[in-house]
């Protein structure tokens, strides 16, 4: 029997996980919720995905546009065993209330604060602690690309501390309406709020971040330094557990990848999902160790990180698969991110 999962908020999150949802072999997407007609509603009407009316939205409105919808978000729940809410920043938590009227399983995004959920999740962070919850928050995607290297350091060589600078893009690639279009703008919350968040998967980990905000569109650059307990052997070690860890994508220097430019060309030829790119990006030269100090760049791509994390999330929480590593290669190998 295949789970069934509801999308309620159809924009840059929801719709990527909607389709991841609907290529996974033991989950079925009943249908995805929108407060009103637009392109999106469109695309999910033309990949044959029903729609539902949600938020303030009005079904004449779809009528008019000429998009048929199947009912409202409480049909939409009303048939799922567990809802992804996709809405924007703060709106998940006002949709709980809706989740919990309707018994059902809720996931909620990392625009929400760590309290709307009873845990926070990444894939290879925790999902045992994940397991069998009814609300769960999977956390934004900068917050996810640290928690992974987090997870392919700490067991190897333990943490002793990490600072992290966050480059963040202005506005993702649709948006016309944020910026800043020229100029750098620091983020004046000393740490930022990413290092807290990333404890709400590793508790004990000393972690501080601070971020700025660039005129880009394309992702979001970490420069890491990273204080371990233990000194690994060569920098050559580190890549090496990087490259074994699924969801980590590294760059050979005769690649001649220069930044995220080439990055997000490469994901545009290899074109997965919206031509992608789910992995945490290492450069190979990005990359160095100075005794128990590592520092090393990684490029998120803040679209589509957190896709195939909803997917083990759902995964986690209805208990169906025996751990997060298998959860993690039933995702990739039906995203076509599987390596072999
Ligand atoms: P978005 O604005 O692209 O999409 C949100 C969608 O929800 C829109 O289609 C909007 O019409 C719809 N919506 C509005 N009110 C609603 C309601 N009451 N109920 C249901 N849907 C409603 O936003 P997004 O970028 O997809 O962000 C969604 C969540 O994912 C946020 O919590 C955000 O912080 C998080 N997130 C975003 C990114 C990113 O870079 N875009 C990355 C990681 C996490």
């Amino acid at each position: 029997m295949r789970v069934r999962v509801a999308i309620n908020g159809f924009g840059t999150i929801g719709k990527r996980v909607a389709d991841a949802v609907a290529k996974q072999p033991d989950m079925e997407l009943v249908g995805v919720a929108k407060t009103r007609p637009s392109y999106e509603a469109r695309r999910a009407a033309e990949k044959g995905y029903r729609l539902f009316v949600t938020g303030e939205g009005k079904s004449s409105d779809f009528d008019a546009a000429g998009l048929a919808t199947s009912g409202t978000i409480h049909d939409l729940l009303a048939a799922a065993d567990v809802v992804v809410d996709a809405a924007p920043d703060k709106v998940g938590k006002e949709n709980r209330k809706l989740y919990e009227k309707a018994g059902i399983r809720a996931i909620f995004q990392g625009g929400e604060k760590a309290d709307v959920a009873e845990a926070s999740f990444n894939a290879l962070g925790n999902y045992d602690v994940c397991r069998g919850k009814r609300t769960l928050r999977v956390v934004s995607c900068n917050t996810t690309g640290i928690a992974r290297a987090a997870a392919v350091l700490i067991p190897r060589w333990g943490v002793d501390h990490w600072e992290v600078t966050l480059v963040r893009r202005a506005a993702d690639p649709a948006e016309s309406k944020k910026g800043p279009l020229n100029g750098i703008v620091p983020t004046f919350q000393l740490p930022s709020h990413h290092g807290p968040d990333v404890k709400s998967i590793f508790p004990d980990l000393v972690i501080a971040t601070t971020a700025v905000v660039v005129p880009t569109t394309l992702m979001h650059v970490h420069v890491n330094h990273v204080r371990l307990k233990t000194a690994p052997r060569d920098a050559a070690e580190v890549l090496d557990a990087f490259r074994a860890t699924p969801r980590f994508h590294l760059f050979a220097p005769w690649e001649h990848v220069d930044g995220t430019p080439q990055v997000m060309e490469y994901a545009r030829d290899r074109g997965i999902g919206f031509n992608d790119m789910m992995e945490n990006v290492l450069w190979q030269e990005g990359l160095r160790l100075d005794g128990r100090d590592t520092y090393f760049f990684q490029a998120i791509h803040q679209e589509s990180i957190v896709v195939p994390e909803n997917v083990d999330a759902i995964r986690a929480m209805l208990d169906l698969a025996p751990d997060g590593r298998s959860s993690i290669a039933i995702t990739d190998r039906a995203l076509g991110l599987a390596r072999s």
